[in-house]
């Protein structure tokens, strides 16, 4: 990929302010976003060129980081850019309201689309890994997640417990990476107390520092009996610890220590790449994959195996087991042959696909001036729309508190489909009042809005979003194409569609967009038409399985569903 292009060391990040250097605040802002995603505070390796999530790249190589900026500086208000696998690779004249940016990653034919011919043509810098939001500009670290994992834990308290939190529970769980390294906050926001076990000692110091982890423990010892004792007393807490996760269950099982709830969010959707086998230390994992892949691989699954293993023994010894969508049941099951891998569920069937079938997920956006005073204010706004919405409040009020910046402030909160009496759904609602809030003045620059492909209407993967559907259309990939396709037809300024994001290549066929606020009418137009199409995926993809809360929000809310069955 080269070295470290100049123009990115000068930005170091997104520029800011109310001054842009595209020909519009369109391009701005994807030229905005794109270095938003590479800034030092968000990414975890950006002189890689590395996001998240393993290998998630913004793009290809420096050279083509490079030749992306200088489209986007040229890309006119009636153009499109293309960019393939993190390379621009045309433009085109279309017309004002089409997208500026289209974008395409980790795409391959069927028969194809594996990690070995993706790693094939990725070694001869012919694609690239997207992953999810890496791709398509729209990370914005570790607090982009930490709504998702809150709601994820909230709902386990809720669904397992019958509490509104988790008081007095421990969560085991590990890796600490870009979008892991959520879980420790998410758990003491939700009251609980966590354990994470991470290999890379310089992960942990960087979640204590961004205040998502609250300390780290000498060993696996120390850090179940500071985790007992908050646990006991009913007091929320976080501890790291420097080892790797398969060691770390098995030392606890051979304690008898069983943990209320045990998960998982080390990158094992990739074996070479992402996760690392036990009895090295970091550095010597790394050299051995420069070496050796072959060996490397074939180390990381069988840690892998021994992981799953002793997640499935907690379970059978009371733990709630459930997979956080990095396909470590997967990878075992088809790798090593382990029969019962799936006898602990993924998150999405265990807890979140009741908000799915209502259009609900993770929208996110994000303040192009970089003043945190333009997100106080959408907090502010998202508060006075909803009043009524008490989950939504805390939310806001202990994001507001315990949330702490990277990069271009931003904020994530779910919304879904729900329409108002004049029709407009809950996205469209706060989306047209942020707009109104630019064209004011009382945010000083355009609002980007955006969400993680992770949607209720935007992804096909089995091991995971569409995991045990209702009617078995776990790898039907039908709606996320007809969910960029839409969103392409209603306006949003750029649109992506990517293989691969979460659970690895082959896995998964995900999509997202992104809208620019920027207080015209153009864009009032668009966010109405977009954040109606996109959630509306959400209810008519759920209500085509049968779900029936999807079918009743379809009517309630207006929803055409031409052949819908109760
Ligand atoms: P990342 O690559 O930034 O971090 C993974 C971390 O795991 C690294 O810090 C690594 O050192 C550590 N690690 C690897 N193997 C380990 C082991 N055996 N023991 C202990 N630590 C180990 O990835 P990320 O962005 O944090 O994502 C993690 C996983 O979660 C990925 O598979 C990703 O696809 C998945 N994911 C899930 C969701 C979700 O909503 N549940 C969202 C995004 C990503």
């Amino acid at each position: 990929i080269g070295e470290p292009s100049e123009q990115w060391r000068d930005y170091q990040g997104s520029p800011t302010g109310t001054d842009i250097e595209c020909q519009g605040w369109r391009q701005e802002a994807a030229l905005r976003m794109l270095n938003n995603n590479l800034d030092p505070d968000v990414a975890e390796r950006p002189e890689d060129l590395v996001v998240y999530g393993g290998t998630g790249r913004a793009a290809r190589s420096w050279d083509a980081y490079d030749a992306i900026l200088a489209e986007l500086r040229e890309l006119g208000d009636e153009e499109t850019l293309l960019v393939q696998s993190g390379k621009p690779v045309g433009r085109f004249r279309t017309h004002e309201r089409a997208p500026r940016v289209l974008i395409a990653n980790s795409n391959l034919v069927g028969a194809w689309d594996n990690w070995e011919h993706f790693h094939e043509l990725e070694a001869e810098g012919k694609i690239m890994y997207g992953q999810m939001t890496a791709g398509s500009w729209a990370y914005i670290g570790t607090q982009g997640i930490i709504q998702g994992t809150y709601e994820t834990l909230g709902a386990l308290a809720r669904e397992e417990y019958g509490e509104t939190d988790l008081t007095g529970r421990v969560v085991v769980t590990g890796g600490l990476g870009g979008m892991g390294g959520a879980q420790p906050l998410a758990v003491t926001m939700n009251k609980g107390v966590c354990i994470a076990a991470e290999v890379d000692e310089s992960r942990i110091d960087r979640r204590i520092e961004t205040g998502y982890c609250q300390e780290k423990a000498a060993d696996v010892d120390e850090a179940i009996e500071r985790a007992k004792a908050a646990a006991e007393a009913g007091e929320p807490y976080s501890v790291g610890v420097h080892v790797n996760a398969a060691d770390m269950l098995e030392g606890m099982l051979e304690r008898g220590f069983i943990p209320d709830i045990v998960t998982d969010q080390t990158s094992a959707h990739d074996a070479l790449e992402g996760y690392y086998p036990s009895g090295h230390t970091v550095e010597e994992a790394d050299e051995l994959r420069e070496r050796d892949p072959d060996a490397y691989r074939e180390a990381s699954l069988d840690t892998m195996q021994r992981h799953v293993e002793a997640i499935l023994d907690m379970q059978a010894r009371g733990s709630i087991a459930f997979e956080y969508g990095n396909n470590i049941r997967g990878q075992v099951e088809t790798a090593r042959g382990v029969e019962n891998a799936f006898a602990f569920p993924g998150f999405v069937p265990a807890y979140i696909r009741p908000q799915f079938c209502r259009g609900k997920g993770p929208f996110r956006w994000a303040a192009l001036s970089g003043d945190p005073a333009d997100i106080r204010r959408t907090d502010e706004a998202i508060l006075e729309l909803f009043p009524e919405k008490e989950h939504l409040r805390r939310w806001i009020e202990l994001a507001d508190e315990q949330v702490q910046f990277q990069g271009l402030p931003s904020r994530v909160c779910w919304l879904g489909y729900e329409t108002d009496d004049d029709g407009l759904t809950e996205r469209a609602r706060f989306a047209l009042r942020i707009n109104e809030l630019v064209a004011d003045g009382e945010i000083a620059a355009p609002i980007v809005v955006t969400r993680d492909h992770l949607d209720a209407g935007s992804v096909a993967s089995p091991n995971r979003e569409t995991e045990a559907m209702r009617d078995g259309t776990d790898a039907v990939a039908d709606w996320p194409i007809l969910n960029a396709l839409i969103n392409t037809a209603a306006g949003a300024d750029i649109v992506a569609v990517h293989d691969g994001g979460g659970v690895g290549i082959g896995n998964s066929l995900h999509t997202n967009n992104q809208v620019v606020l920027d207080g015209s009418e153009l864009a009032a137009e668009k966010a109405r038409a977009v954040f109606t199409t996109d959630p509306g995926m959400g209810v008519i993809r759920h209500a085509d399985a049968g779900y029936e809360e999807a079918i009743e929000e379809a009517e309630r809310s207006g929803a055409h569903v031409p052949m819908a069955e109760h």
